[in-house]
Protein backbone atom coordinates (compact mmCIF):
# COMPACT_ATOMS: atom_id res chain seq x y z
CA UNK A 1 0.00 0.00 0.00
CA UNK A 2 0.99 3.18 -0.92
CA UNK A 3 2.24 5.68 1.99
CA UNK A 4 -0.78 8.27 2.22
CA UNK A 5 0.94 10.89 4.44
CA UNK A 6 4.26 13.18 3.43
CA UNK A 7 6.76 14.33 5.49
CA UNK A 8 4.57 16.94 7.74
CA UNK A 9 7.76 19.12 7.89
CA UNK A 10 6.85 22.04 5.89
CA UNK A 11 9.99 21.83 3.74
CA UNK A 12 10.78 20.24 0.59
CA UNK A 13 14.14 20.14 -1.97
CA UNK A 14 13.60 18.44 -5.75
CA UNK A 15 13.24 19.10 -9.28
CA UNK A 16 10.03 20.85 -10.69
CA UNK A 17 6.79 19.62 -12.20
CA UNK A 18 5.30 21.38 -13.93
CA UNK A 19 1.74 19.92 -13.40
CA UNK A 20 -1.31 20.65 -14.94
CA UNK A 21 -0.54 19.70 -18.94
CA UNK A 22 -1.88 21.87 -21.78
CA UNK A 23 -4.75 21.33 -23.27
CA UNK A 24 -4.50 20.90 -26.91
CA UNK A 25 -7.89 22.65 -27.87
CA UNK A 26 -6.90 23.70 -31.59
CA UNK A 27 -6.07 20.11 -32.45
CA UNK A 28 -9.17 18.93 -31.49
CA UNK A 29 -11.35 17.80 -34.90
CA UNK A 30 -14.88 18.96 -34.61
CA UNK A 31 -17.68 16.31 -36.56
CA UNK A 32 -21.09 17.43 -37.32
CA UNK A 33 -23.41 18.73 -34.53
CA UNK A 34 -24.65 14.93 -33.58
CA UNK A 35 -21.14 13.77 -33.41
CA UNK A 36 -20.55 16.65 -30.93
CA UNK A 37 -23.64 15.69 -29.08
CA UNK A 38 -22.51 12.22 -28.59
CA UNK A 39 -19.18 13.13 -28.14
CA UNK A 40 -19.66 15.65 -24.97
CA UNK A 41 -22.61 13.16 -23.92
CA UNK A 42 -20.12 10.29 -23.51
CA UNK A 43 -17.34 12.79 -21.98
CA UNK A 44 -19.95 13.95 -19.00
CA UNK A 45 -20.73 10.36 -17.91
CA UNK A 46 -16.76 9.89 -17.93
CA UNK A 47 -16.13 12.73 -15.85
CA UNK A 48 -19.10 11.70 -13.47
CA UNK A 49 -17.28 8.31 -13.11
CA UNK A 50 -14.22 9.23 -12.19
CA UNK A 51 -15.77 12.33 -9.99
CA UNK A 52 -17.72 9.26 -8.05
CA UNK A 53 -14.61 7.31 -7.97
CA UNK A 54 -12.86 10.09 -6.56
CA UNK A 55 -15.16 11.27 -4.10
CA UNK A 56 -15.04 7.34 -2.02
CA UNK A 57 -10.83 7.27 -2.80
CA UNK A 58 -9.39 6.06 0.41
CA UNK A 59 -8.46 9.44 1.40
CA UNK A 60 -12.11 10.93 1.21
CA UNK A 61 -11.21 14.74 2.47
CA UNK A 62 -12.59 16.05 -0.34
CA UNK A 63 -15.95 13.74 -0.51
CA UNK A 64 -17.89 16.76 -0.36
CA UNK A 65 -15.84 19.23 -3.09
CA UNK A 66 -16.17 16.10 -5.85
CA UNK A 67 -20.20 16.35 -4.72
CA UNK A 68 -20.20 19.44 -5.24
CA UNK A 69 -18.04 18.99 -8.50
CA UNK A 70 -20.28 16.43 -9.62
CA UNK A 71 -23.67 18.77 -9.00
CA UNK A 72 -22.35 21.11 -11.32
CA UNK A 73 -21.30 18.73 -14.09
CA UNK A 74 -24.68 17.74 -13.97
CA UNK A 75 -26.51 20.48 -14.11
CA UNK A 76 -29.15 21.31 -16.76
CA UNK A 77 -28.84 24.70 -17.26
CA UNK A 78 -24.93 24.31 -17.91
CA UNK A 79 -25.68 21.20 -20.11
CA UNK A 80 -28.46 22.58 -21.94
CA UNK A 81 -26.55 25.53 -22.75
CA UNK A 82 -23.90 23.44 -24.05
CA UNK A 83 -26.17 20.71 -26.20
CA UNK A 84 -27.80 24.32 -27.75
CA UNK A 85 -24.52 25.99 -28.94
CA UNK A 86 -23.23 22.29 -30.24
CA UNK A 87 -26.57 22.40 -32.30
CA UNK A 88 -26.06 25.97 -33.33
CA UNK A 89 -22.41 24.65 -34.86
CA UNK A 90 -20.23 24.96 -31.93
CA UNK A 91 -17.92 21.76 -31.14
CA UNK A 92 -18.02 20.86 -27.78
CA UNK A 93 -15.34 21.78 -26.41
CA UNK A 94 -16.34 25.57 -27.13
CA UNK A 95 -19.99 25.09 -26.56
CA UNK A 96 -18.76 23.22 -23.01
CA UNK A 97 -16.34 26.10 -22.41
CA UNK A 98 -18.90 28.61 -22.95
CA UNK A 99 -21.75 27.44 -21.10
CA UNK A 100 -19.70 27.04 -17.69
CA UNK A 101 -18.26 30.82 -17.97
CA UNK A 102 -22.16 31.76 -19.10
CA UNK A 103 -23.19 30.54 -15.59
CA UNK A 104 -20.08 30.62 -13.49
CA UNK A 105 -22.02 33.70 -11.60
CA UNK A 106 -24.34 31.20 -10.38
CA UNK A 107 -22.16 28.05 -10.50
CA UNK A 108 -19.55 30.14 -7.80
CA UNK A 109 -22.29 31.70 -5.98
CA UNK A 110 -20.49 34.77 -6.94
CA UNK A 111 -17.80 35.88 -9.81
CA UNK A 112 -14.66 36.53 -7.95
CA UNK A 113 -15.62 33.89 -5.44
CA UNK A 114 -12.44 31.90 -5.11
CA UNK A 115 -13.03 29.15 -3.28
CA UNK A 116 -16.08 28.60 -5.79
CA UNK A 117 -13.99 29.45 -8.58
CA UNK A 118 -12.05 25.87 -8.15
CA UNK A 119 -15.26 23.75 -8.57
CA UNK A 120 -16.26 26.08 -11.94
CA UNK A 121 -12.48 25.48 -13.32
CA UNK A 122 -12.06 22.04 -12.13
CA UNK A 123 -15.45 20.71 -13.56
CA UNK A 124 -14.66 22.80 -16.42
CA UNK A 125 -10.86 21.72 -17.30
CA UNK A 126 -11.49 17.76 -16.56
CA UNK A 127 -14.34 17.87 -19.52
CA UNK A 128 -12.35 19.79 -21.65
CA UNK A 129 -9.44 17.04 -20.82
CA UNK A 130 -11.28 14.24 -21.65
CA UNK A 131 -12.92 15.37 -24.67
CA UNK A 132 -8.87 16.26 -25.67
CA UNK A 133 -7.28 13.52 -24.64
CA UNK A 134 -5.47 15.06 -22.21
CA UNK A 135 -4.73 13.02 -18.62
CA UNK A 136 -7.33 14.20 -15.66
CA UNK A 137 -5.27 13.17 -12.83
CA UNK A 138 -1.67 14.57 -11.93
CA UNK A 139 0.52 11.13 -12.39
CA UNK A 140 4.81 10.98 -11.84
CA UNK A 141 7.89 8.34 -12.61
CA UNK A 142 10.21 10.27 -10.71
CA UNK A 143 9.88 12.19 -7.00
CA UNK A 144 9.57 16.04 -7.57
CA UNK A 145 7.84 19.28 -6.32
CA UNK A 146 4.49 19.95 -8.09
CA UNK A 147 4.18 23.49 -9.27
CA UNK A 148 0.68 24.10 -10.14
CA UNK A 149 -1.44 27.23 -10.79
CA UNK A 150 -3.86 26.35 -7.53
CA UNK A 151 -4.08 23.29 -5.74
CA UNK A 152 -7.54 21.67 -6.99
CA UNK A 153 -8.69 19.20 -3.97
CA UNK A 154 -8.94 16.65 -7.20
CA UNK A 155 -5.37 16.51 -7.25
CA UNK A 156 -4.54 16.95 -4.09
CA UNK A 157 -6.05 13.67 -2.66
CA UNK A 158 -5.14 11.73 -5.61
CA UNK A 159 -0.95 13.19 -5.00
CA UNK A 160 1.50 10.11 -4.02
CA UNK A 161 3.47 11.32 -1.02
CA UNK A 162 6.41 8.71 -2.31
CA UNK A 163 6.53 11.07 -5.38
CA UNK A 164 5.13 14.55 -4.64
CA UNK A 165 7.74 15.75 -2.20
CA UNK A 166 5.96 18.65 -1.91
CA UNK A 167 3.75 21.87 -3.87
CA UNK A 168 4.26 24.87 -4.63
CA UNK A 169 0.94 26.83 -5.78
CA UNK A 170 0.95 29.86 -7.90
CA UNK A 171 -2.36 31.45 -6.79
CA UNK A 172 -5.02 30.59 -4.06
CA UNK A 173 -5.02 30.97 -0.67
CA UNK A 174 -3.46 29.97 2.17
CA UNK A 175 -5.95 27.70 3.57
CA UNK A 176 -8.05 26.79 0.38
CA UNK A 177 -9.66 23.52 -0.17
CA UNK A 178 -6.72 21.72 -1.99
CA UNK A 179 -4.15 23.20 0.41
CA UNK A 180 -6.29 21.86 3.38
CA UNK A 181 -6.21 18.41 2.35
CA UNK A 182 -2.48 18.25 0.97
CA UNK A 183 -1.15 19.72 4.70
CA UNK A 184 -3.43 17.60 6.45
CA UNK A 185 -1.72 14.68 4.88
CA UNK A 186 1.65 16.26 5.48
CA UNK A 187 2.46 17.07 2.10
CA UNK A 188 4.52 20.21 2.66
CA UNK A 189 2.90 22.82 0.55
CA UNK A 190 4.01 26.45 -0.48
CA UNK A 191 0.58 28.33 -1.43
CA UNK A 192 0.40 31.62 -3.05
CA UNK A 193 4.29 31.64 -4.42
CA UNK A 194 2.90 34.04 -7.06
CA UNK A 195 5.93 35.85 -8.36
CA UNK A 196 8.29 34.04 -6.35
CA UNK A 197 8.26 30.99 -8.16
CA UNK A 198 7.11 33.00 -11.92
CA UNK A 199 9.30 31.39 -14.86
CA UNK A 200 10.03 27.92 -12.95
CA UNK A 201 10.29 25.17 -15.62
CA UNK A 202 10.17 21.43 -15.47
CA UNK A 203 13.37 20.29 -14.06
CA UNK A 204 14.50 23.13 -12.46
CA UNK A 205 15.39 22.85 -9.19
CA UNK A 206 12.86 23.94 -6.23
CA UNK A 207 13.20 24.26 -2.37
CA UNK A 208 11.59 25.77 0.17
CA UNK A 209 10.21 26.31 3.89
CA UNK A 210 6.81 27.01 4.88
CA UNK A 211 7.11 27.29 8.25
CA UNK A 212 7.96 29.96 10.14
CA UNK A 213 9.75 32.78 7.76
CA UNK A 214 8.79 31.33 4.88
CA UNK A 215 11.54 31.35 1.87
CA UNK A 216 11.25 29.69 -1.60
CA UNK A 217 13.93 29.42 -4.43
CA UNK A 218 14.50 28.84 -7.50
CA UNK A 219 17.02 27.55 -9.16
CA UNK A 220 19.18 28.01 -6.10
CA UNK A 221 22.90 28.37 -5.84
CA UNK A 222 25.73 25.51 -4.23
CA UNK A 223 25.39 27.92 -0.80
CA UNK A 224 21.64 28.46 -0.84
CA UNK A 225 20.62 25.11 -1.36
CA UNK A 226 23.21 23.56 1.08
CA UNK A 227 21.44 25.89 3.45
CA UNK A 228 17.99 24.31 2.68
CA UNK A 229 19.43 20.79 2.32
CA UNK A 230 20.98 21.95 6.62
CA UNK A 231 17.43 22.84 7.23
CA UNK A 232 15.66 19.60 5.92
CA UNK A 233 18.71 17.33 7.32
CA UNK A 234 18.13 18.94 10.97
CA UNK A 235 13.78 19.18 10.92
CA UNK A 236 14.36 15.35 10.19
CA UNK A 237 16.47 14.22 12.68
CA UNK A 238 14.07 16.39 15.51
CA UNK A 239 11.33 14.74 14.10
CA UNK A 240 12.60 11.32 14.44
CA UNK A 241 13.49 12.14 17.98
CA UNK A 242 9.76 13.75 18.40
CA UNK A 243 8.13 10.34 17.37
CA UNK A 244 10.02 8.66 19.78
CA UNK A 245 8.08 10.37 22.63
CA UNK A 246 4.78 11.41 20.90
CA UNK A 247 3.00 8.80 22.66
CA UNK A 248 3.57 10.36 25.71
CA UNK A 249 2.01 13.34 27.00
CA UNK A 250 3.15 16.93 26.08
CA UNK A 251 4.44 19.25 29.48
CA UNK A 252 5.93 22.17 29.47
CA UNK A 253 9.57 22.29 31.31
CA UNK A 254 7.48 23.71 34.16
CA UNK A 255 4.83 21.31 34.42
CA UNK A 256 1.74 22.50 32.47
CA UNK A 257 -0.03 19.91 30.44
CA UNK A 258 -1.12 20.36 27.02
CA UNK A 259 -2.88 18.67 24.85
CA UNK A 260 -2.04 17.98 21.16
CA UNK A 261 -5.85 16.59 19.48
CA UNK A 262 -5.34 16.14 15.95
CA UNK A 263 -8.25 16.77 13.38
CA UNK A 264 -9.29 13.78 10.77
CA UNK A 265 -10.73 14.31 7.61
CA UNK A 266 -11.40 11.21 6.80
CA UNK A 267 -12.18 7.56 8.49
CA UNK A 268 -10.25 5.59 5.73
CA UNK A 269 -6.54 7.88 7.45
CA UNK A 270 -7.72 7.05 10.65
CA UNK A 271 -5.73 3.84 11.18
CA UNK A 272 -2.54 5.32 9.66
CA UNK A 273 -2.86 8.14 11.35
CA UNK A 274 -2.79 6.49 15.32
CA UNK A 275 1.25 6.23 15.21
CA UNK A 276 1.42 9.91 15.77
CA UNK A 277 0.37 10.10 19.29
CA UNK A 278 -2.46 12.41 19.10
CA UNK A 279 -4.32 13.04 22.69
CA UNK A 280 -7.72 12.90 21.08
CA UNK A 281 -9.46 13.76 17.76
CA UNK A 282 -11.62 16.71 16.44
CA UNK A 283 -13.95 15.52 13.38
CA UNK A 284 -15.53 17.56 10.76
CA UNK A 285 -18.62 16.00 10.37
CA UNK A 286 -19.40 17.98 7.00
CA UNK A 287 -16.45 16.42 5.24
CA UNK A 288 -16.19 13.08 6.72
CA UNK A 289 -19.78 12.61 5.85
CA UNK A 290 -19.77 14.83 2.57
CA UNK A 291 -19.96 12.32 0.28
CA UNK A 292 -23.01 10.58 1.45
CA UNK A 293 -25.90 11.63 -1.39
CA UNK A 294 -28.41 11.48 1.32
CA UNK A 295 -28.11 12.82 5.08
CA UNK A 296 -26.78 10.06 7.02
CA UNK A 297 -29.12 8.78 9.87
CA UNK A 298 -28.45 9.14 13.14
CA UNK A 299 -27.44 5.17 13.26
CA UNK A 300 -25.15 5.53 10.16
CA UNK A 301 -23.40 8.74 12.15
CA UNK A 302 -23.24 6.39 16.06
CA UNK A 303 -21.53 3.82 13.94
CA UNK A 304 -18.98 6.20 12.18
CA UNK A 305 -18.36 7.45 15.35
CA UNK A 306 -18.21 4.26 17.45
CA UNK A 307 -15.86 2.70 14.44
CA UNK A 308 -13.60 5.64 14.50
CA UNK A 309 -13.38 5.58 18.44
CA UNK A 310 -12.11 2.02 17.90
CA UNK A 311 -9.12 3.08 15.91
CA UNK A 312 -8.38 5.49 17.88
CA UNK A 313 -8.18 3.46 21.24
CA UNK A 314 -11.20 5.50 22.63
CA UNK A 315 -9.86 8.70 22.93
CA UNK A 316 -11.69 11.61 22.99
CA UNK A 317 -13.19 12.62 20.31
CA UNK A 318 -14.55 16.23 19.46
CA UNK A 319 -17.46 15.71 17.23
CA UNK A 320 -17.78 19.30 14.88
CA UNK A 321 -21.33 19.62 14.29
CA UNK A 322 -22.23 20.49 11.09
CA UNK A 323 -20.45 23.64 9.30
CA UNK A 324 -22.19 23.32 5.78
CA UNK A 325 -22.03 26.49 3.39
CA UNK A 326 -18.91 29.71 3.08
CA UNK A 327 -17.19 27.19 0.68
CA UNK A 328 -18.67 23.83 1.45
CA UNK A 329 -21.28 22.08 -0.03
CA UNK A 330 -23.10 19.06 0.80
CA UNK A 331 -24.95 16.81 -2.09
CA UNK A 332 -27.47 16.31 0.73
CA UNK A 333 -28.24 19.80 1.86
CA UNK A 334 -28.56 22.30 -1.00
CA UNK A 335 -28.47 26.01 0.02
CA UNK A 336 -29.92 28.90 -1.85
CA UNK A 337 -26.84 30.65 -4.12
CA UNK A 338 -25.36 34.09 -2.09
CA UNK A 339 -23.89 37.35 -2.87
CA UNK A 340 -21.16 36.89 -0.11
CA UNK A 341 -21.28 32.93 0.97
CA UNK A 342 -18.92 33.44 3.57
CA UNK A 343 -20.78 36.43 5.18
CA UNK A 344 -23.83 34.43 4.92
CA UNK A 345 -25.86 31.17 6.29
CA UNK A 346 -22.70 28.99 7.39
CA UNK A 347 -22.49 26.80 10.57
CA UNK A 348 -25.09 26.79 13.00
CA UNK A 349 -26.94 29.71 11.81
CA UNK A 350 -28.22 27.08 8.47
CA UNK A 351 -30.38 24.73 11.21
CA UNK A 352 -32.14 28.01 12.91
CA UNK A 353 -35.18 27.13 10.85
CA UNK A 354 -34.57 23.89 10.02
CA UNK A 355 -33.02 21.80 12.81
CA UNK A 356 -33.79 18.45 11.79
CA UNK A 357 -29.96 17.30 10.72
CA UNK A 358 -28.41 19.00 13.95
CA UNK A 359 -30.51 17.32 16.17
CA UNK A 360 -30.13 13.84 14.57
CA UNK A 361 -26.56 14.52 14.68
CA UNK A 362 -26.67 15.77 18.68
CA UNK A 363 -28.48 12.63 18.76
CA UNK A 364 -25.96 9.96 17.13
CA UNK A 365 -23.20 11.84 19.16
CA UNK A 366 -25.56 11.32 22.69
CA UNK A 367 -25.83 7.89 21.73
CA UNK A 368 -22.65 6.83 20.69
CA UNK A 369 -21.35 9.03 23.87
CA UNK A 370 -22.52 6.57 26.14
CA UNK A 371 -19.62 4.21 25.02
CA UNK A 372 -17.02 6.53 24.60
CA UNK A 373 -15.95 9.95 25.33
CA UNK A 374 -17.24 12.59 22.89
CA UNK A 375 -17.28 16.21 23.14
CA UNK A 376 -20.13 18.14 20.61
CA UNK A 377 -18.81 21.60 19.10
CA UNK A 378 -20.67 24.19 17.86
CA UNK A 379 -19.22 25.90 15.16
CA UNK A 380 -20.10 29.61 13.71
CA UNK A 381 -22.05 30.91 16.49
CA UNK A 382 -22.19 34.87 16.20
CA UNK A 383 -24.42 35.39 19.43
CA UNK A 384 -25.11 34.61 22.96
CA UNK A 385 -28.67 33.32 21.85
CA UNK A 386 -27.53 31.20 18.98
CA UNK A 387 -25.28 29.35 21.82
CA UNK A 388 -28.29 29.51 23.70
CA UNK A 389 -30.70 28.00 21.62
CA UNK A 390 -28.06 25.16 20.25
CA UNK A 391 -27.97 24.42 23.70
CA UNK A 392 -31.47 24.33 24.21
CA UNK A 393 -31.13 21.34 21.17
CA UNK A 394 -29.17 19.21 23.67
CA UNK A 395 -31.06 19.53 25.96
CA UNK A 396 -34.09 18.26 24.39
CA UNK A 397 -32.05 15.39 22.77
CA UNK A 398 -31.15 14.66 25.78
CA UNK A 399 -33.70 14.36 27.81
CA UNK A 400 -35.38 12.12 25.25
CA UNK A 401 -32.19 10.20 25.07
CA UNK A 402 -30.06 10.57 28.21
CA UNK A 403 -26.80 12.19 28.72
CA UNK A 404 -23.85 11.10 28.53
CA UNK A 405 -21.95 10.78 31.70
CA UNK A 406 -18.87 12.98 30.62
CA UNK A 407 -20.55 14.60 27.69
CA UNK A 408 -18.62 17.86 26.96
CA UNK A 409 -19.77 20.90 24.67
CA UNK A 410 -18.42 23.68 23.54
CA UNK A 411 -18.32 25.74 20.64
CA UNK A 412 -15.91 27.75 17.80
CA UNK A 413 -14.79 31.04 18.41
CA UNK A 414 -14.33 32.49 14.94
CA UNK A 415 -16.04 35.38 14.85
CA UNK A 416 -14.94 38.35 16.43
CA UNK A 417 -18.18 39.31 17.89
CA UNK A 418 -18.01 35.60 19.71
CA UNK A 419 -14.51 36.97 20.77
CA UNK A 420 -15.36 40.03 22.17
CA UNK A 421 -18.10 38.53 24.57
CA UNK A 422 -16.53 35.07 25.36
CA UNK A 423 -17.38 35.60 29.30
CA UNK A 424 -21.09 35.48 28.27
CA UNK A 425 -20.90 32.93 25.32
CA UNK A 426 -18.67 30.48 27.93
CA UNK A 427 -21.28 30.80 31.00
CA UNK A 428 -22.73 27.20 30.09
CA UNK A 429 -19.35 25.74 28.18
CA UNK A 430 -17.36 23.15 28.99
CA UNK A 431 -14.76 24.39 26.24
CA UNK A 432 -14.20 26.61 23.43
CA UNK A 433 -11.81 26.03 19.84
CA UNK A 434 -10.39 28.76 18.44
CA UNK A 435 -10.86 28.68 14.62
CA UNK A 436 -7.73 30.62 13.69
CA UNK A 437 -8.44 30.08 9.83
CA UNK A 438 -11.80 32.26 10.14
CA UNK A 439 -11.09 34.33 12.95
CA UNK A 440 -8.39 35.53 10.72
CA UNK A 441 -10.35 36.48 7.65
CA UNK A 442 -13.46 38.10 9.63
CA UNK A 443 -10.62 39.72 11.63
CA UNK A 444 -8.37 41.30 8.62
CA UNK A 445 -11.58 40.99 6.06
CA UNK A 446 -9.10 39.10 4.00
CA UNK A 447 -11.05 35.85 2.39
CA UNK A 448 -8.95 32.95 3.16
CA UNK A 449 -8.79 31.41 -0.55
CA UNK A 450 -8.03 34.77 -1.77
CA UNK A 451 -4.04 34.67 -3.35
CA UNK A 452 -3.67 38.36 -3.47
CA UNK A 453 -4.57 38.65 0.29
CA UNK A 454 -2.71 36.13 1.50
CA UNK A 455 -0.03 38.12 3.32
CA UNK A 456 -3.23 40.45 5.10
CA UNK A 457 -5.07 37.12 6.20
CA UNK A 458 -2.03 36.56 8.66
CA UNK A 459 -2.93 34.69 11.70
CA UNK A 460 -0.14 35.93 13.50
CA UNK A 461 -1.66 39.23 12.53
CA UNK A 462 -1.33 40.60 16.39
CA UNK A 463 -5.02 41.98 16.21
CA UNK A 464 -5.89 38.53 15.92
CA UNK A 465 -3.67 37.56 18.57
CA UNK A 466 -5.39 39.56 20.82
CA UNK A 467 -8.47 38.26 20.01
CA UNK A 468 -7.18 34.69 21.30
CA UNK A 469 -5.61 36.57 24.53
CA UNK A 470 -9.09 38.26 24.98
CA UNK A 471 -11.06 35.03 24.67
CA UNK A 472 -7.98 32.88 27.04
CA UNK A 473 -8.58 36.08 29.45
CA UNK A 474 -12.28 36.65 29.46
CA UNK A 475 -13.72 33.09 29.26
CA UNK A 476 -14.66 31.78 32.72
CA UNK A 477 -12.47 29.84 34.20
CA UNK A 478 -13.70 26.41 34.25
CA UNK A 479 -13.58 26.82 30.65
CA UNK A 480 -10.65 24.59 28.79
CA UNK A 481 -9.20 27.01 25.64
CA UNK A 482 -8.56 25.18 22.44
CA UNK A 483 -7.34 25.59 19.12
CA UNK A 484 -8.17 24.46 15.76
CA UNK A 485 -7.10 25.61 12.02
CA UNK A 486 -3.79 25.57 10.01
CA UNK A 487 -1.95 27.98 12.53
CA UNK A 488 -1.30 25.52 15.04
CA UNK A 489 0.48 22.85 12.93
CA UNK A 490 3.63 25.20 12.82
CA UNK A 491 5.21 24.23 15.79
CA UNK A 492 6.36 27.37 16.98
CA UNK A 493 3.07 29.12 16.55
CA UNK A 494 1.60 26.27 18.66
CA UNK A 495 3.78 27.29 21.65
CA UNK A 496 2.73 31.21 21.36
CA UNK A 497 -1.04 29.83 21.43
CA UNK A 498 -0.25 28.64 25.03
CA UNK A 499 1.38 31.51 25.84
CA UNK A 500 -1.74 33.13 25.02
CA UNK A 501 -3.64 31.24 27.54
CA UNK A 502 -4.48 28.38 24.78
CA UNK A 503 -4.60 24.69 26.72
CA UNK A 504 -5.33 22.73 24.18
CA UNK A 505 -4.02 22.38 20.30
CA UNK A 506 -5.05 20.41 17.16
CA UNK A 507 -2.73 20.55 14.71
CA UNK A 508 -2.80 18.45 11.40
CA UNK A 509 -1.93 14.63 12.55
CA UNK A 510 1.41 14.31 10.98
CA UNK A 511 2.56 17.92 13.00
CA UNK A 512 1.58 15.96 16.21
CA UNK A 513 4.81 14.87 17.48
CA UNK A 514 7.04 17.76 16.43
CA UNK A 515 4.22 20.27 18.25
CA UNK A 516 4.10 17.98 21.54
CA UNK A 517 8.46 18.31 21.22
CA UNK A 518 8.23 21.86 20.95
CA UNK A 519 6.05 22.63 24.01
CA UNK A 520 8.39 20.28 25.94
CA UNK A 521 11.57 23.02 25.73
CA UNK A 522 9.79 26.19 27.29
CA UNK A 523 8.08 27.03 30.51
CA UNK A 524 4.89 28.53 30.18
CA UNK A 525 6.40 31.41 32.09
CA UNK A 526 8.75 31.81 29.16
CA UNK A 527 5.57 31.21 26.72
CA UNK A 528 3.67 33.80 28.50
CA UNK A 529 6.45 36.52 28.18
CA UNK A 530 6.95 35.86 24.53
CA UNK A 531 2.97 36.45 23.92
CA UNK A 532 2.87 39.56 25.90
CA UNK A 533 5.74 40.56 23.48
CA UNK A 534 4.01 39.39 20.67
CA UNK A 535 1.18 41.53 21.34
CA UNK A 536 2.99 44.11 21.54
CA UNK A 537 4.08 43.62 17.70
CA UNK A 538 3.13 45.87 14.83
CA UNK A 539 2.43 42.89 12.46
CA UNK A 540 2.57 39.32 11.93
CA UNK A 541 6.23 39.81 10.15
CA UNK A 542 7.47 41.02 13.32
CA UNK A 543 5.63 38.10 15.00
CA UNK A 544 7.06 35.63 13.26
CA UNK A 545 10.47 37.09 13.43
CA UNK A 546 10.00 37.44 17.08
CA UNK A 547 9.36 33.27 17.27
CA UNK A 548 11.35 32.66 14.70
CA UNK A 549 14.29 33.81 16.53
CA UNK A 550 12.87 32.62 20.25
CA UNK A 551 12.97 28.85 18.72
CA UNK A 552 16.29 29.14 16.59
C1 LIG B 1 -11.23 27.36 11.33
O1 LIG B 1 -12.00 28.20 10.85
O2 LIG B 1 -10.12 27.66 11.82
C2 LIG B 1 -11.62 25.94 11.37
C3 LIG B 1 -10.95 25.04 12.04
O3 LIG B 1 -12.69 25.56 10.63
P1 LIG B 1 -12.70 25.41 9.03
O4 LIG B 1 -11.30 25.57 8.52
O5 LIG B 1 -13.29 24.08 8.77
O6 LIG B 1 -13.59 26.54 8.62
MG1 LIG C 1 -14.01 27.66 10.43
Amino acid sequence: MKARQGSGLGVAIGPAIIAKPDLHLNAYAPGDPAKERRRLDKTLAKAEKQLRKLAAKPIRANAAIFGAQRELLLDARVTDEAYRLIDAGDPATGAWTAAVERHRPWLQGLPDAPGQLELADSVEHRVLALLTGTPTEFETEEPGILVVPVLDPGMAVTLDPTQVLGVVTIGGGATGHGVIIARSRGIPIFPAAGHLAAGVENGDTIAFVARGDRRIAVKPDPDELAEFEQILHDLTVLQAEAQAHAHEPAYTSDGTHIEVYANVLAEADAEEMVGLGADGWVIRTEILFGGSPHPPTVEEQEQAFLRLSRTFGGKRMIVRTWDIGGDKTVPFLPLDVEENPFLGVRGLRVFRNRPELLIDQIEAVCRAGRLTPLSLMFPMVTTVEEIDWALGLVDDVTARVGRPDDLQVGMMIEIPAAALRARLMTQRLDFVSIGTNDLTQYTTAAERGNAALHVLADPLDPAVLRLIRLVADESRPETLIAVCGDANTDPDVAALLVGLGVRELTPGAPAVPMVKARLRTSSLSELTELAQRALACSSGAEVRELIRSRFR
